[in-house]
């Protein structure tokens, strides 16, 4: 025996952090070469990267959007 006692507790997780120190980003992704663009706070300005990128590899033409969404935990009561 360890001798410890353990509690176990609820956590609530929903979207955003607390602060907002971490936005949500969008960024494009080469799915042929993996190369990504830079992260935006928005879709529009992230899926601009693809048409600068076509330009020096012209048979990359496939692109995913990956998007990075913060959360939070929340602590809740302590369980019986
Ligand atoms: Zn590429």
């Amino acid at each position: 025996m360890s001798g410890r006692v353990y509690r176990m507790r609820e956590y609530t997780l929903s979207p955003g952090a607390l602060d907002g120190s971490l936005p949500q980003l969008h960024r494009a992704r080469c799915t042929t070469c993996g190369a990504a663009g830079p992260g935006a706070p928005g879709s529009e300005e992230a899926m601009r990267w693809p048409h600068d990128h076509v330009r020096d590899h012209p048979r990359h033409l496939e692109y995913a959007e990956d998007i990075s969404r913060p959360y939070q935990l929340t602590p809740g009561r302590w369980l019986p």
